[in-house]
């Protein structure tokens, strides 16, 4: 088996579970306004940089710890463990390299995603591969490499099978554990959109569909090398019970396919992401504490030690970890509301900025020193840059005046958000800086700042637009 081995087991449970969440949120705002202010004093915002992403490294920290301790807890010593993070969440090189020396793994689902993770230098034994559209050449490079593969549907497998059948005589076959990914169809949470579970769900094998279930089993039976089974129930939105249900059906179908293969053909279960974030808050909610102890009262079978298990959490390990910062460029008012025109908007924001309603997001007031704005409560908007009218974070809501120079900060955009830049108007991606603090007094001293990643040039938009090319369409 590859996947890693957790140290001691059920020693290593923290405790640090809902109650101290709210404790842990506190401190990590602290850290936040810690980092705004010397993000200004520093010199990384500022009139010619009115746009810049920071990254809270201790919380990414802690969140990895939490992870590892929730599983660590209900699970016996020794039982393997792998926590790939859902790479799609925080495609960034440096994340992926601090979370893999945080003992977590990656989850790629694109031939982009996984050069990432390669880049990362997280090993081909600590790598999941779950794309839904999965290239001939994709596949050959991750079972060349010994990378886990999910395979989506029964023309993949058809696919793995002709490349298990080449490989060569004496290589002993397929190096990659090999699964299948099933739909329990269990059904839908709050977003459609990210709702994986659904009866028509574009992915994995639909279960409860008319002879699915016969055909899982039988793939299996008929090939010794498939060892592990996969579901990921949805991702923001889903109600615990409902991706514990979708654990138990996947559970229920791996002690189906070992009892008829009279052995423990099955020895891994991928059981997916999806934990949902809380972004009305800075606590933290559901905890991983919370859905592990869960797991164990709902498929206590899964957790016994006989089976290995492997997790993909994406937005969960990052979104609140991450804040955007921006200058208020100019403040104005319409029709008798206020407006703050920021260098935030749809390109570092869009899911917000296009589904406010199933992506709302907090805004945070500082003045123009980088301290939180006091004063009392205005109702306005607060706009990106781009040229539509709907490019608002938010709208009318209450937060101090704010005015011209003044900065805001939106919260929780760790995942999903900064990283997921959207080139509406050719607006740069923003600079994205780890920081950690030593203090967190307010004062902003003792915080250093990482570089992650550059901010896009002008230079390099115009070369990502075909600026080598000017004359292509030319007679
Ligand atoms: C997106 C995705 C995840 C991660 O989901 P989060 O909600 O970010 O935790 C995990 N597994 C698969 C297969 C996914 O598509």
């Amino acid at each position: 088996m590859s996947t890693g081995t957790q140290e001691d087991g059920r020693t290593r449970d923290t405790g640090r579970g809902e109650d101290d969440g709210r404790a842990a949120g506190a401190e990590r705002a602290a850290r936040r306004d810690a980092a705004v202010r010397a993000a200004v004093a520093q010199g990384l915002l500022g009139p010619g940089s009115p746009l810049v992403a920071l990254l809270d490294v201790t919380g990414v920290r802690e969140s990895a710890a939490g992870l590892r301790d929730a599983f660590a807890a209900v699970t016996p010593a020794g039982t393997p463990v792998l926590h790939a993070f859902a790479v799609k969440a925080t495609p960034l090189v440096p994340v992926l390299r601090l979370l893999h020396a945080e003992g977590i793994g990656a989850e790629v689902a694109s031939p982009g995603e996984l050069a990432l993770a390669r880049a990362a230098g997280v090993p081909p034994e600590r790598t999941v591969l779950d794309s839904p559209a999965k290239t001939p050449a994709e596949l050959r490079e991750a079972l060349a490499l010994g990378i886990a593969v999910n395979a989506d549907n029964p023309q993949e497998l058809a696919r793995i099978d002709a490349l298990a059948a080449g490989s060569p005589p004496g290589s002993g076959g397929l190096r990659s554990p090999v699964g299948i990914r099933v739909n329990p169809q269990v059904g839908g949470g709050t977003i459609e959109a990210l709702s994986t579970a659904t009866a028509t769900s574009k992915f994995g094998v639909a279960l409860r569909d008319e002879g699915a279930r016969e055909w899982v089993v039988r793939a299996y039976l008929d090939r010794p090398w498939l060892t592990r089974l996969h579901t990921h129930t949805g991702s923001q939105g889903i109600a615990l019970p409902l991706m514990a249900r979708g654990v138990a059906e996947t559970y229920a179908l791996a002690e189906e396919i070992n009892r008829r293969a009279g052995r423990q053909q099955v020895d891994t279960v991928d059981i997916g992401g999806g934990l949902p974030v809380d972004f009305t808050s800075d606590a933290v909610e559901p905890t991983y504490a919370r859905y592990a102890r869960l797991l164990k009262e709902t498929v206590p079978g899964l957790l016994d030690g006989r089976y290995g298990l492997v997790t993909e959490f994406g937005r969960s390990l990052l979104a609140k970890h991450g804040t955007v910062v921006t200058r208020v460029e100019y403040a104005k008012s319409a029709g008798g509301r206020a407006v703050a025109v920021t260098h935030a908007g749809v390109q570092v924001a869009t899911r917000t900025v296009y589904a406010p309603a199933a992506w709302p997001l907090r805004i945070a007031a500082y003045d123009a020193a980088g301290r939180p704005k006091t004063g009392p409560a205005v109702t306005q908007d607060v706009a990106g840059p781009a040229c539509f009218a709907g490019d608002l974070l938010a709208r009318g809501i209450p937060l101090p005046l704010l005015e011209q120079d003044d900065h805001v900060a939106v919260l929780d955009t760790g995942a999903y958000a900064f990283a997921h830049h959207y080139g509406y108007n050719s607006l740069p991606r923003p600079a994205v800086h780890g920081f950690t603090a030593d203090r967190a007094d307010g004062t902003g001293e003792g915080v250093s700042f990482a570089l992650v990643r550059p901010a896009q040039t002008t230079g390099e938009l115009v070369a990502e637009s075909g600026g080598a090319h000017a004359d292509a369409l030319l007679p």
